[in-house]
């Protein structure tokens, strides 16, 4: 083999490496649904481990159905509806059985103030509004049936 025939395998090895890098760094899957969590950036939801990472869902639905089946320790944050910001769950009023449609059907909306959540439980022919304490898999489940 000749000088610039092995230079030409180098740079090939080199290529066939950078791209099987590539292709692995593949989307991010919900934890729970497998669904490809930038699908649908307004609903993101997630849990920051004790170790500080996130552990990242599709939906407010999917990070707390995964929360209390786990029993996985850490701060729970969602999306907020109106605001787009990421905020802490326990800060937010979820307002349950409304027309709005997230990622696994009917959701479970993020709203920061009880009367904005009241207003928009009323607007949107929602059901109730809860508190993070509130969302047991009993609730999350009756969703299920709406959607
Ligand atoms: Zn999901």
């Amino acid at each position: 083999m000749n000088r610039s025939a092995g230079r030409i395998v180098l740079v090939a090895l080199f290529l066939v490496g950078f791209f099987s890098a590539a292709c692995t760094t593949s989307v991010e899957r919900c934890a729970k649904c497998g669904m490809d969590v930038e699908s649908a950036p307004r609903w993101i939801a997630g849990l920051t481990l004790e170790d500080g990472t996130d552990q990242r869902f599709c939906s407010p639905r999917c990070l707390f159905a995964w929360r209390i089946q786990t029993g996985a320790e850490g701060s729970p944050w969602v999306t907020e509806y109106y605001s787009q910001q990421r905020m802490p769950a326990a800060e937010l009023h979820f307002v349950v059985g409304s027309d709005v449609i997230g990622p696994m059907g009917s959701a479970l909306v993020p709203v920061a103030g009880l009367k904005a959540a009241e207003q928009f439980r009323h607007d949107h022919d929602g059901e109730r509004v809860v508190e993070l304490s509130e969302i047991t898999l009993e609730l999350l489940q009756s969703l299920k049936k709406q959607s």
